[in-house]
């Protein structure tokens, strides 16, 4: 976007050197002139400490195009990252007819270091597969669930793509913008890499910032994916594996969010669960982010909140004064959003995104349902209620889902 230029005086005088966290090198250029030409993203962060503008947020979220040209290759492997905590709202709409179907595709499931520790993985498997197949991904050869972070399934996840690989074929890591590629780049190389490689690929707490398409020579990795089966040590072409740009989901709830939210929002470690006994007539909040009504039941519901921001619980009439004076901007003690912060346009209202939802127990057994707030947290219900009547809401509606069965 040449006309918006770092000589345009109105960076309301914040240092740069505070803000820059941009994609830099990678997404600019230089013209003629000498001026450097920073990407929209880029030069909202540098310039306006703003993450996003709802227009730009819409132009983004069809900002997946240019992942069409897997459709064209024959000789793929494909790796789609999503965020567990941030799914489904990381995961591409419609990826069958986006990328084709002829190139074997592994789902991988990153920051499983973030959910408590006894949840059922083979729940998650089936949380992922039915909403992937939902959303129109169904050629799926294989779910990883793994920690970058913690290099936690990597080699597993090395040693599969290293086993379908024909010995020919390149490997594409795609996903929204913050599911974790970069990490994961470089959690290949510290788990699989011979010989020490020393470069690190930036990794960084703000979405879309990876920029550019990082092409990695596979044998860098060693035996593990060098593995010729045509009994050579290495393929006699270089093959490679591509970090491609994050796609901006303009679904996801995390991208109306400044750096300094963010950080309020999401989790560094494990979220610990807390529980609550909630009548009807009440209502929980997350943070200024999610709110559940408990309109009507015949009993009251255990709901167990997994969330990192605070959770408030009051009468559902009170709840509704207090989106009332979020809605025209005013702080409120819940966090986030940040009233004061500026924004391009005013943070959307909290709106219901399900109204009247009826969540039905089983006579006499304890029920189990998950209200999820993709990238927030979410709620798990449980207790002998025979039907309990809920609305939930959140910014724009957006970002709702129920889960059939609780992790
Ligand atoms: P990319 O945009 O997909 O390349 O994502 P990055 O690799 O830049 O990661 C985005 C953010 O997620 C960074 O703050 C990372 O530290 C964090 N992250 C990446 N992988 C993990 C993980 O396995 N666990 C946790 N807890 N955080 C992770």
């Amino acid at each position: 976007v040449p006309e918006l230029k770092p000589s345009d005086k109105d960076n309301d005088g914040e240092s740069k050197e505070s803000m820059d966290n941009t994609c830099g090198e990678k997404a600019d250029g230089i013209t003629e002139e000498g001026e450097r030409i920073f990407c929209q993203r880029c030069y909202n962060l540098l310039y306006h400490n703003k993450v996003v503008t709802e227009e730009w947020q819409e132009s983004l979220s069809f900002d997946r195009s240019f992942l069409s040209f897997l459709n064209k290759k024959k000789d793929a492997i494909v790796v789609t990252v999503v965020d567990i905590f941030d799914f489904p709202g990381t995961l591409l709409e419609d990826l069958d007819d986006l990328i084709g179907v002829k190139n074997p595709t592994i789902l991988v499931a990153n920051k499983m270091d973030l959910l408590p520790r006894d949840v059922s993985e083979t729940r998650i498997k089936n949380w992922l597969k039915e909403k992937s197949e939902k959303l129109g991904f169904r050629n799926i050869h294989e779910i990883f669930l793994i920690s970058a972070k913690k290099n936690w399934r990597v080699r597993e996840l090395a040693q599969t793509i290293s086993a379908i690989r024909s010995g020919f074929d390149d490997v594409y890591l795609i996903g929204c913008a913050n599911v974790g590629k970069s990490e994961l780049v470089n959690s290949f190389l510290r788990s699989t890499v011979v010989g020490g490689w020393k470069h690190e690929v930036t990794s960084s707490p703000i979405p879309g910032t990876t920029v550019g398409m990082l092409g990695l020579p596979l044998t860098i990795f060693g035996t593990t994916f060098g593995h010729n089966p045509r009994g050579f040590h290495f393929p006699q072409k270089s093959r490679y594996l591509y970090d491609t740009p994050g796609v901006v989901n303009g679904k996801q709830l995390i991208h109306l969010l400044t750096e300094e939210e963010l950080k309020m929002v999401i989790p560094q470690k494990r979220i610990k669960p807390l529980t609550y006994n909630i009548f009807p007539g009440k209502s929980v909040f997350f943070g200024g982010l999610g709110r559940i009504d408990y309109v009507e039941g015949d009993k009251p519901v255990r709901m167990t909140i997994f969330s990192r921001l605070k959770s408030h619980i009051t009468s559902t009439q009170r709840a509704d004064e207090i989106c009332q004076s979020m809605a025209v901007g005013d702080k409120t003690f819940l966090e986030p959003p940040i009233f004061s912060i500026k924004r391009a346009s005013p943070f959307p209202p909290m709106i219901k995104g399900k109204k009247g939802y009826v969540m039905k127990g089983i006579p006499g057994t304890m029920s189990s349902k998950d209200v999820v707030f993709s990238g927030i947290g979410w709620a798990s219900f449980g207790g002998t209620f025979d039907r309990a009547s809920i609305d939930v809401w959140s910014p724009h509606g957006v970002g709702i889902y129920i889960r059939e069965k609780s992790l």
